[in-house]
């Protein structure tokens, strides 16, 4: 494909996106296809000769499309959201134009310094306080990871090397492998499993402190859990706060549980990766208070701000945290100005060397919206969800089993969680809409999020009704 070829197919491309995206409504939102669907559908092996743009555009429909989630279908409520929006579609074009590799400030300087300045504005949307930004020169400042997992287990590792460093300074003699055996973190029961993850990967233990009534992590459970293992010879060293909960948006107490952190010097990691991005709203911003006691934070607005995957983004207050905990310095890396203290080598905040071009995207896309219209949008978002609990509360068969704080619903029927199996699998058959459901304690529940951009208050009522009819019939067998 030469250039005057790509002109004449990118414009086709952007006509076939427009399209898909226009017409998404009218897809079925999960596909009919069984696991092996797509190998007897195509070639073994690579072609030897080139084939045509056309003939790979035919295959999209014939054979990709078939075996797709539409998770931008307003009909899609599952999991979380996952960002889309046109000028970050268009800001990835470009920044996969310019294909550079952002690991120094050398090997790109506008990558490198586009990405501080953008989690610095990010970071005054969100009101984060200073010492997270990175300003002129401060301390702190941002990075975008590729998810919220690789946060968590950055945080993880440079809290653990950390520990190590201070245990080191008192006791010379304690070797690495001796203090790693005692090390021990923390999350609540209701982390998302990328905490209990990052622990294995960390080859540290991790303890799950039991959440409250409204599965919050409390102090007092916290509190508990550190004086059983300081007193069995632990060491406490990290702790996850969730603001936000995969399973059902709860929010842990970071009032109480931070001030803990900070006495008894424990990193505190916030991981608020779906719920980070309605912080940006005065009125949400409260359930942020307390992030002056962390050492690192993280959400992910390519969760709920408009910005495609990849984009987690993850501040810390002090960078010479992760400089210190990753940092190598091969020859072929080194540049002319890496110390003179003002540039900033994103290779020491992350696990990989290579790094996109990410923020570009977050630039397009906070300059076409404004932060008005991403407020606007995470409201309306919000909005949608308080009217799915209020059709809810309407209809006595079901029961609201968590706090509707931001974008999800957790309901199931009243009853035994038979019912609300089956009526699960009945949506699942059906495919007129698309949720996955979650265990709160012993209950089986079904997770209604609002997730499409482009999901208003008719998708919301027709979604309700569907799930009425499909309620009707799931108790009308039950009597039988
Ligand atoms: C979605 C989610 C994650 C995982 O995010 P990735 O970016 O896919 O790693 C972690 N924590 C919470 C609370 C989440 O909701």
């Amino acid at each position: 494909m030469n250039a005057s070829e790509f002109r004449r197919r990118g414009k086709e491309m952007v006509d076939y996106i427009a399209d898909y995206l226009e017409g998404i409504e009218r897809r079925q939102v999960y596909p009919d296809v069984e696991p092996g669907y797509l190998r007897p559908l195509i070639p073994d092996t690579a072609p030897q000769e080139p084939e045509t743009f056309e003939d790979i555009i035919r295959d999209v429909e014939k054979i990709i499309m078939p075996g797709v989630t539409h998770w931008h279908s307003p009909y899609f409520f599952a999991y979380f959201p996952t960002a889309s929006s046109y000028p970050a579609m268009l800001a990835d074009m470009l920044s996969g134009a310019i294909g550079c590799i952002g690991f120094t400030w050398a090997s790109s300087p506008a990558c490198t310094e586009l990405e501080t300045v953008m989690m610095d504005w990010l970071g005054k949307m969100l009101e984060l306080p200073e010492a997270f930004l990175a300003g002129r020169s401060g301390e702190g400042g941002g990075v975008i990871q590729g998810s919220a997992s690789e946060a968590t287990l950055m945080a993880l590792l440079a809290a653990r090397t950390k520990v190590i460093q201070r245990l080191q300074e008192t006791s010379p003699e304690l070797t690495q492998a001796a203090i790693m055996e005692k090390l021990v973190a923390y999350s609540s029961d209701q982390a998302h499993s990328s905490v209990e993850r990052a622990a294995l990967i960390g080859a540290v233990k991790i303890k799950s402190i039991p959440s409250d009534g409204n599965f919050a992590m409390r102090a007092s459970a916290l509190q508990e859990a550190l004086e059983q293992d300081k007193a069995a010879g632990l060491i406490p060293f990290f702790v996850v706060a969730t603001l936000g909960t995969t399973s059902c948006c709860s929010f842990d107490n970071l009032l109480e549980v931070g001030p803990i952190c900070n006495k008894e010097h424990l990193w505190l990691h916030i991981d608020a990766a779906y719920a980070g991005s309605a912080f940006i709203c005065p009125e949400f911003r409260h359930l942020l208070n307390g992030v002056e006691f962390a050492d690192s934070f993280n959400f992910n607005p390519h969760k709920w701000l408009l910005v495609n995957f990849d984009c987690s983004a993850m501040w810390v207050k002090k960078r010479a945290d992760l400089t210190g905990a990753f940092k190598l310095d091969p020859v072929y890396l080194k540049h002319s100005h890496q110390d003179s203290g003002l540039i900033t080598d994103y290779r020491h905040w992350q696990i990989p060397l290579g790094r996109r071009f990410r923020s570009l995207k977050m630039w397009f896309v906070f300059r076409m919206y404004g932060v008005k219209r991403l407020q606007a949008y995470i409201r309306k978002h919000v909005q949608l969800s308080r009217e799915f609990e209020s059709l809810l509360l309407q209809d006595p068969r079901f029961e609201i089993c968590a706090e509707v704080t931001l974008g999800l619903v957790c309901f199931r029927l009243k009853g035994p969680n038979q019912l609300s199996i089956t009526l699960l699998q009945k949506i699942n058959s059906a495919k007129k809409i698309h949720l996955v459901p979650c265990h709160l304690r012993s209950k089986f529940v079904l997770r209604f999020a609002i997730c499409s951009r482009v999901v208003e208050s008719a998708h919301v009522r027709e979604a309700w009704e569907h799930l009425q009819e499909l309620a009707d019939l799931v108790l009308s067998e039950a009597k039988e």
